[in-house]
């Protein structure tokens, strides 16, 4: 069993939604220069990623302002993430490795918003998603809707690789947060947080949070993000018909087009699934329900018409 096999079954084990394994090299510029070369001895990092419930973050959403079931589940997610990463530490170091486990929340200081260690950086090399405009990491099965923690090793395992930015043309979370500290950029790694995030505005909001709620809270840009915010019920797979005439049966024509949907956020995209020449302008589409998708899949397959599921609409 490799590393990586033993690493997942231990975590599969401790209820962990998702992990990865970031090889952190190509930031150790950036690392050093924010926390000092005070994790030097740790090239690598497995990142650990918990869900929230999303009727918990729909109740919120409803409500406009942070719950107490979901201010109770955040608590309750970065204590099993914390339990978690030790367990892991636990392991990699029996092994004979080194291994850190960042806590899953804390603060540098009153004035930092940061903590010890970017959990969303390490998250990010690992391949659990992307840093949306909202400056959160968004995973493409639970958005923002969860918790991370880290675990930094010298353990020796192959690692994973980023995947795309997906935000498109949505900027939902900037528009809803409360002290316009989102300024509706894309994530760029070689410019600075501020271009893209007003962290006093985001700061000074949750001090008046405490003082109102008794809690540095907020969370509207996490319950903001449409990204796979639909249950599995609701979701449709988009199938492309590769040679398909006319008057194919379409169970659920996309009458605006693919092309003109592709450019909302509700639309991703699997993009090793679509032809290198590109979508043709008369493509023809139709999406399912995830439980039709086989049912879609057989009447094609029946009537010889070639296709490829090519991404998810919600
Ligand atoms: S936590 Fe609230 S104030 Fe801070 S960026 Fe998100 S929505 Fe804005
Ligand atoms: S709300 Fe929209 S823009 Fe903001 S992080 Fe989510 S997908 Fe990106």
């Amino acid at each position: 069993m490799t590393v990586r096999e033993q690493v997942g079954d231990l975590l599969n084990g401790l209820g962990v939604d998702r992990w990865g394994f970031a090889d952190l090299s190509s930031e150790r510029g950036a690392l050093n220069s924010e926390y000092g070369t005070v994790w030097d001895n740790y090239p690598r990092a497995v990142s650990l990623l918990m869900r929230l419930p999303l009727a918990v973050c729909e109740e919120m959403q409803q409500a406009g302002v942070p719950t107490s079931s979901y201010m109770y589940y955040y608590d309750v997610l970065n204590a099993r993430l914390n339990d978690a990463a030790m367990r892991l530490s636990a392991f990699l170091e029996d092994c004979g490795w080194r291994a850190y486990p960042i806590p899953a929340s804390q603060r540098m200081g009153d004035d930092k918003l940061a903590a010890i260690f970017s959990h969303r950086l390490a998250a990010r090399l690992a391949g659990l998603g992307w840093i949306g405009k909202s400056c959160c990491l968004i995973n493409p099965d639970f958005g923002p809707r969860h918790r991370l923690v880290t675990v930094l090793t010298d353990a020796p395992f192959s690692c994973d690789e980023p995947i795309k930015q997906n935000c498109g043309t949505c900027r939902l979370c900037a528009d809803q947060c409360p002290a316009g500290a989102i300024l509706g950029e894309d994530f760029n790694n070689n410019q600075p947080l501020k271009n893209r995030f007003n962290g006093p505005a985001c700061d000074r909001f949750l001090k008046m949070a405490r003082n109102s709620i008794g809690k540095r809270f907020c969370g509207r840009c996490i319950v903001a993000c449409p990204v796979n915010n639909k249950t599995k019920q609701e979701q449709k797979l988009i199938f492309y018909l590769e040679k398909a005439p006319a008057e194919q049966i379409l169970p659920y024509s996309l009458t605006a087009g693919l092309k003109s949907l592709q450019k909302k956020a509700q639309i991703r995209l699997w993009e090793d699934q679509i032809p290198e020449e590109g979508l043709p302008d008369d493509a023809l589409f139709f999406a399912v329900p995830p439980a039709l998708a086989a049912a879609a899949e057989a009447t094609l397959e029946s009537a010889n018409v070639p296709y490829r599921i090519i991404g998810r609409l919600f």
